[in-house]
């Protein structure tokens, strides 16, 4: 059982949230808040309850790594790097916490540093439910340090700060750091509302999915969607494999594929799949029609193919018609349906339809009842873009987080949490 805040003593406490701030920015500015927003109804709630003081900590991208690359590229290209300016530009809390102040309504402070003397003053003088953000989590080399006695003597750090901790940042439960699970070990912990709920409708879908389920599973690779393709057989009425995978399927089946994409080293573990597949008796929907293109770009022309041999020469960049009617059917007669991976390009305009197609069907399986969960980065992103996202039961925050679930893992984050 997740122990949530609803369960908490927050009156008069210092509470401490991991939140999942980690927005994308360009050059200081938030190009999409909704990992902010999916934190209100926690901080709301928290601050509702009178606490003493609320102390918010979470990354913001990796400083060490993403300075690493920026670095190596400017080098390569010949360009001058200012490492601090990249830094303040890419990794600093300042527009996150100016933006959720916008957002509350309410100031929320700064701290320097996540740890420190300075760290211990402001904290020492929060009273009557004020905010106070640390700085990136990353900085300190202990968050996420392989050494457990490094991310402990940090977690202890966090702890000593308050009186009760809240995780909030389903985004980065699938990793056992400092922040997400090590201090969860020294306080009384507790679950926010976006964790309750990404694990409310996620967990189910591994264990007990309400039945008939369709798992709709695509994407560019087998090799990064076996795992949750396996998991998912478990419990799947129908599984349908669509997006660059498909192909290797296909190839699997004694197809021609031309150009698609291809994984030589995953044959043998698709042909596995589709024999377990059938001794489950649960039904493999591959594309029976293609929209294919010379050449893997934007402006390339969409050529449909009927049936699945793909001449020499040709990728298979989308799928056809036909293949979005046995959709339709498949999908609409679930009762659930967990979607990972758009089933096509779907960044190029010419080769969005199949995945567009897929967001309406699965849309409309959520209007007639169905329990419809969407997890995995350029899934969300495809919901996004058409305008469905409030048509989905639940759309996942957490990219990840939301593959290892549905690979019926034990996420360290979610686990911290549980009563013991
Ligand atoms: P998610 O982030 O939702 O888990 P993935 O990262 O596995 O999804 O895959 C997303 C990518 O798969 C997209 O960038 C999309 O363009 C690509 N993709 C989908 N279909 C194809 C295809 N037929 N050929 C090549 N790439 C594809
Ligand atoms: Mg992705």
């Amino acid at each position: 059982m997740l122990n949530t805040i609803k369960n908490a003593p927050l009156t008069g406490k210092k509470v401490i949230m991991r939140v999942d701030f980690n927005v994308p920015l360009k050059e200081g500015v938030i190009t999409d808040d909704t990992r902010i927003r999916s934190a209100l109804p926690s901080i709301k709630y928290i601050l509702e309850q009178s606490p003493k003081g609320l102390i918010l900590m979470s990354h913001l991208g990796d400083p060490k790594k993403d300075t690493k690359k920026a670095k190596e590229k400017a080098l390569q290209s010949g360009l001058p790097f200012d490492e601090a300016a990249y830094i303040n530009g890419k990794h600093r809390m300042a527009p996150v916490a100016a933006h959720l102040q916008d957002l509350l309504g309410k100031k929320v402070l700064l701290a320097p540093d996540s740890v420190g003397d300075e760290v211990v003053r402001l904290v020492n003088e929060l009273t009557d439910g004020a905010i106070l953000m640390l700085e990136n989590t990353r900085f300190n080399s202990g968050e996420t340090s392989k050494e457990a006695s490094e991310r402990e003597a940090l977690a202890k750090f966090w702890a000593s700060l308050a009186d009760v901790y809240v995780n909030d940042a389903f985004g980065t439960a699938h990793r056992a750091h400092a922040s997400t699970e090590g201090i969860a070990h020294f306080l009384p912990a507790y679950a926010g509302f976006l964790m309750e709920k990404e694990i409310c409708y996620l967990e189910p879908m591994v264990k007990n999915p309400p039945k008939p389920m369709v798992a709709i599973i695509g994407g560019a690779k087998v090799s990064s969607k076996i795992a949750v393709l396996e998991s998912l057989l478990e419990n799947a009425s129908a599984l349908i494999i669509g997006g660059g995978m498909s192909y290797t399927f296909l190839k699997a089946q004694g197809h021609s594929i031309g150009t698609s994409l291809f994984e030589e080293d995953f044959i043998d573990t698709a042909k596995k799949l589709l024999a377990a597949a059938k001794e489950k008796n649960v039904d493999i929907i591959l594309p029976v029609d293609h929209q294919v293109a010379a050449t893997f770009s934007a402006d390339a022309v969409a050529e449909y193919i009927s049936g699945n041999d793909i001449p020499d020469g040709k990728m298979g960049m989308d799928v056809g018609p036909k293949t979005i009617e046995l959709y339709k059917k498949v999908i609409l007669s679930a009762k659930s349906v967990v979607w990972n991976g758009p089933v096509g390009v779907f960044e190029f305009d010419n080769f969005a339809k199949g995945t567009e197609s897929v967001a309406r069907i699965v849309a409309e399986c959520t209007a007639k009842g169905g329990m419809t969960v969407v997890g995995g980065g350029d899934s969300v992103a495809a919901v996004n873009k058409f305008g469905l996202k409030d048509q989905m039961s639940h759309v996942s925050t957490g990219g990840g987080a939301s593959l290892e679930l549905l690979e019926g893992k034990l996420l360290p984050g979610v686990v911290a949490l549980q009563s013991k």
